[in-house]
């Protein structure tokens, strides 16, 4: 496939700054009216809360805590919440515009949205963290709603929180909402296969992007940077199509092992030893950065956002990059990794597997009845197969990036969304 060089700006310095730095590229070439251009800019609503939480050691702390809902133009606004030190409302921000065009790629009835909370979970304990999260969904309840505002799991969070939340929301709105949230406990109107669906995504939009390229997953190497809920998954299904793992990562430690690492060991690993990959023997410690640039076949970054820069482009030896985290390549990336031919599969469409079956969660929770596994897992790869060759379609057409495939294949569904709709 050729591509058109379109190179973005360097004055876009934010994280927000990168999402309308890429929507101003993707608008060019696809011919975006202005006026949805403009909406589009402007999230919906913005929402900030202070949260006063008693610690254990007795001292009052305020937390910060936010959510946008960036667009409702396709349905209630979908996307998780976020417990890390960077949460702030640009990144919140950014990130629920990056929903919004998630959920149009991935074909789900929902608009974007983003939450989260300044905070160290790692420093805070069980208790504290119940206390913060159901004080963020008192503080939150009449930005939630079935139908309105659908939270999920993000990066510091899981089925735990999603659990707490549950239980604030239904016991301030007097009743039981499950549908409120997705991520959730299995035992509590969870989705099965919901787990594991981020990390499927990835392993479903590498073989549809090994297939395009025509390359057979038994003969190829993958480095895959983070090791939690997305790259966990994501290594072990990678490497159960036969695909040989040789580089694996999280904020302890990374590992590189040629002959391939034994990504069960590793999982197994990090169970019994809180959550973290230092100290397993699996192959020799590298430096976090020579994962990024290490001589695989293919490079997933699961992890922190921002990590794939200019320089670090210049320097991978992958020839396909799947986007499991949300914005690990920064806009002036990627013209660089356009010119050295490298296939990235923008996290827009590579990580929607963990959104598409939260929509299935929520509309088994709207049934009331709940589909085995493999229905769920059925169900996730076509849509995300369907996914996969729209926008290698819109990619071809345009005669650009896989990135700007994805963009003007949500651009197209918001922009026929928002004129069908009118404004005043
Ligand atoms: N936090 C995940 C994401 O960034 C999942 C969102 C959801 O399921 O609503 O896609």
């Amino acid at each position: 496939m050729t591509t058109k060089t379109t190179t973005v700006p360097a004055e876009h310095q934010s994280m927000f700054d990168a999402v309308l730095a890429r929507l101003d590229v993707a608008a060019k070439i696809y011919g975006l009216s202005d006026e949805v251009a403009t909406i589009l800019k402007n999230p919906q609503k913005q929402v900030k809360v202070s949260l006063p939480i008693m610690m254990d050691n007795g001292t009052m702390r305020v937390f910060e805590g936010f959510r946008t809902v960036h667009s409702t133009i396709l349905g209630p606004s979908k996307g998780g919440i976020r417990y890390a030190m960077d949460v702030c409302d640009d990144e919140v921000k950014a990130l629920s515009a990056w929903m919004t065009f998630k959920c149009a790629v991935a074909n789900l009835p929902y608009g974007g949205g983003k939450g989260g909370i300044k905070c160290n979970p790692r420093e805070m304990s069980v208790g504290e963290l119940e206390r913060l999260t159901k004080a963020y969904t008192t503080a939150m309840a009449d930005v939630f709603g079935v139908d309105k505002d659908i939270p999920a799991p993000d990066m510091g969070t899981s089925g735990r929180e999603m659990a707490w939340l549950l239980d604030a929301y239904n016991k301030t709105h007097r009743g039981n909402f499950p549908g409120v949230t997705t991520g959730k406990p299995v035992g509590l109107g969870g989705s099965l296969g919901r787990d594991a669906a981020t990390g499927r995504g990835v392993m479903i939009s590498t073989l549809a992007a090994l297939a395009k390229m025509k390359l057979d997953p038994k003969k190829v190497t993958a480095a895959v940077q983070g090791f939690g809920n997305v790259g966990s998954h994501a290594s072990r299904l990678l490497n159960e199509q036969g695909i040989k793992i040789c580089a694996i990562g999280d904020h302890t430690a990374t590992l590189w092992n040629e002959n391939g690492i034994d990504i069960k060991a590793a999982i197994e690993f990090v169970k019994t030893n809180n959550n973290v990959l230092k100290g397993f023997k699996g192959g020799v410690e590298i430096k976090p950065e020579e994962l990024l640039t290490a001589k695989v076949d293919i490079l997933v970054p699961a992890a922190l956002q921002n990590v794939i820069t200019g320089e670090v482009a210049q320097n991978i030896n992958a020839k396909l990059i799947i986007e499991g985290a949300n914005g690990p390549t920064t806009p002036e990336a990627d013209p660089i990794l356009k010119d050295k031919g490298i296939i990235v599969v923008p996290d827009i469409l590579a990580n929607g597997g963990g959104v598409t079956v939260s929509y299935f969660e929520w509309v088994q929770n709207k049934y009331g009845r709940y589909w085995p596994e493999a229905e769920v897992n059925e169900k996730h790869d076509a849509s995300m197969n369907a996914a996969f060759e729209t926008v290698w379609k819109n990619a071809e057409q345009y005669n650009t990036t896989m990135r700007m495939g994805a963009y003007i294949t949500a651009l197209q569904k918001v922009e026929s969304g928002i004129k069908a709709k009118g404004w005043y």
